[in-house]
């Protein structure tokens, strides 16, 4: 089953930018609904899911099925089991998936206060969602990692996630942190500081870093993220072809950026269809940007090979260019240097 690696014989595809609570199956959404007995229209889900063709309707739909899995250990480790199974049906070898920790508790949207039940709420939902992530390597011998995530305008969660990154240092699992939601939001001095101030701490502790930006329009946001809140990687960046100079540093730099194919075209304000020659994929290549492909979320945009046969069949990538885009992901893993090494060596030699 397993290469000399220790990655699965014959799979060959890594992904770096997946949203775990993002990646849920429809049916599962469905039935845990069912099984918690948690009031929930099926059908008012899938009309909103069809209209989540830009980014306020897609972080509206989160509002809708979240309610399913928050502060439910069991939901979280099946979901976190069957994203998985999903990637070996995607012949993954590797993925790095993503969440919000603190949106995964009961009630996160209101006032909490951060004292220990908080706390050991927010390790329960770790420790179940890295229970489902191994319980999936088991079964189908697909590894992954998990980073944590916050999203832009929730300040109040900066100061726990520097707590809860301290707090998981010594697991080999847990490797990044990331930045997403609404980037066009203004920042406030105290959500700025308090960024910086977790990415620095995340940085000397060994974390990767990675952060959403430059996916709807914004240049600025991705040489803030490089220069101020100092992001080892970029999720989206489709507004670098803005600015000339900073394309040719990150070229220079070789800093990887997330690229979501499906999810660019249709919820970025700079996703054109993948037939013009704008198309921020394509302008990636063109540039020779150091870009791995991703799907985002597999509830909206499908899975990784839904992106990757885009890439081919839609965009023209070759089988060979494929490769290079395998091997960007397998170099810019948040894997401690030894396992990355593997994965690498898994991607150039095939084995
Ligand atoms: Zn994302």
């Amino acid at each position: 089953m397993f290469s000399t690696s220790g990655f699965l014989s014959g799979f060959y595809n890594v992904e770096l930018h997946h949203h775990l609570d993002g990646s849920i199956r429809k049916k599962t959404v469905c039935e845990l609904a069912k099984q918690y007995d948690i009031p929930f229209d099926d059908q008012k889900f899938e009309e909103a899911l069809n209209a989540s063709n830009s980014l306020v309707p897609f972080l509206e739909c989160f509002q809708m099925f979240l309610p399913v899995i928050q502060g439910n250990p069991d939901a979280l480790e099946r979901l976190a089991y069957e994203c998985v199974e999903d990637q070996y049906n995607n012949r993954v070898a590797f993925f790095e998936t993503r969440v919000a920790p603190f949106f995964l508790l009961r009630n996160s949207g209101g006032d909490l206060d951060f004292d220990c039940i908080q706390t050991c709420c927010v390790h329960d939902v770790v420790d179940a969602i890295l229970m489902g992530l191994e319980r999936g390597e088991k079964d189908f011998g697909v590894k992954s990692t998990l980073i944590f995530c916050n999203l832009r305008g929730q300040t109040q969660w900066l100061q726990p996630l520097t707590k809860l990154i301290r707090h998981y240092k010594s697991n080999p699992k847990i490797v990044g942190i990331d930045m997403a939601g609404n980037e066009n939001l203004a920042w406030s001095t105290e959500e700025l500081e308090l960024t910086k101030e977790w990415y620095r701490v995340a940085r000397s502790l060994g974390y990767g870093c990675t952060f959403h930006a430059g996916e709807q329009g914004m240049v600025q946001n991705i040489e803030r993220a490089l220069d101020e809140i100092k992001s080892h990687r970029i999720g989206h960046g489709y507004a670098l072809f803005k600015d000339e100079n900073l394309l040719a540093r990150c070229k220079a730099e070789r800093v990887p950026f997330e690229y979501c194919p499906i999810s660019a075209k249709t919820l970025s304000s700079l996703g054109t269809s993948f037939d013009d020659p704008n198309n921020p994929i394509l302008l990636g290549k063109k540039h020779e940007v150091n870009f791995s492909i991703s799907c985002d979320d597999s509830l909206f945009f499908g899975n990784l090979l839904p992106s990757i046969k885009i890439c081919r069949d839609v965009l023209g990538f070759s089988e060979e260019y494929l490769f290079t885009i395998r091997e960007n992901a397998a170099r810019a893993t948040f894997l401690p240097e030894e396992e990355k090494a593997k994965l690498i060596n898994h991607i150039t030699l095939r084995m």
